[in-house]
């Protein structure tokens, strides 16, 4: 379960984040919408530990994370946190020297500890999940973007995550990569992988999410089931979101 309240988080002057709450819960999908510049990477950046925050809280899984939280204390408990959450970027962030087997086994080994066996036969498993079974030798080059992201995934998987952080993984892809994409996490959301998905793909976040949460002004303006948001919008800057993306 992952619990965020009341997230400060501002960049200089400028307030990012002013107050974001919300919860998903073990197997939940959630997807988050909102404008440009709302605070949508920033949010899942310290969800991950990859960015510090001024305000309010973060528990994952029981690791408690607070803005004032001693540098100690929290410097393992970013680990950890780390360690149970992964994180899919819309630029794939592959090792673009290794391949794609390496790609996928590196976190195993050199940060959970797993043997190279035991690594490639998992790195294996989850790259015929994602239908790269013949790419294992190959390098990211060598992929469309839709194939790289597929690594990316498989990647985050290998790690056996509590949960996976996705920030528009399908926004540099054209509409077939993006199809390739979304039906492997499609098929993840199906087995009860925890997602939060930062997504344009409304068609996605309508058919696949449990909750979506509109972002605006640094916060969470509404949230609810994707019938209630598309159908029912509450807010005023939700229509507008909608009609901008349709
Ligand atoms: P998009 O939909 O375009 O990806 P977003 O909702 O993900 O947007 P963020 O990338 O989180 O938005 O950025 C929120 C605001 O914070 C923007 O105004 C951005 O310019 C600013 N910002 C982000 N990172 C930094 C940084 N490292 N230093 C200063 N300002 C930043
Ligand atoms: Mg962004």
């Amino acid at each position: 379960m992952i619990e965020v309240n009341g997230l400060v988080k501002s960049h200089g002057p400028l307030n990012v984040l002013r107050g974001v709450s919300l919860t998903v819960v073990r197997g939940e999908v959630a997807a988050i919408i909102g404008p440009s510049g709302g605070g949508k990477s920033t949010f899942l950046r310290c969800l991950n530990g990859l960015e510090t925050f001024q305000g309010g809280s973060i528990v994952i899984d029981g690791l408690r994370l607070e803005s004032d939280t001693p540098t100690p204390i929290r410097d393992r408990t970013l680990r950890r946190i780390r360690l149970e959450v992964g994180m899919v970027f819309q630029s794939f962030n592959l090792f673009p020297h290794r391949t794609v087997l390496a790609n996928v086994t590196e976190g195993p080994v050199h940060v959970r500890g797993l043997g190279q066996d035991e690594a490639e036969d998992r790195a294996k498993r989850l790259l015929d999940r994602v239908g790269l079974a013949d790419k294992l030798g190959a390098m990211p080059r060598q992929l469309s973007g839709g194939q790289q992201q597929r690594v990316a995934i498989a990647r985050a998987l290998a790690m056996e995550p509590q949960a996976i952080l996705f920030d528009e993984p399908t926004s540099a892809l054209d509409p077939r990569m993006t199809a390739e994409v979304l039906a492997v996490m499609t098929d993840l959301a199906s087995d009860g992988l925890t997602m939060i998905v930062v997504t344009h793909a409304m068609q996605f976040a309508r058919q696949v999410a449990h909750t979506i949460h509109v972002f605006g002004e640094g916060r969470v303006i509404e949230s609810g089931p994707p019938s209630q948001i598309f159908e029912d919008p509450h807010q005023e800057a939700t229509r507008m979101l909608l009609s901008e993306v349709q």
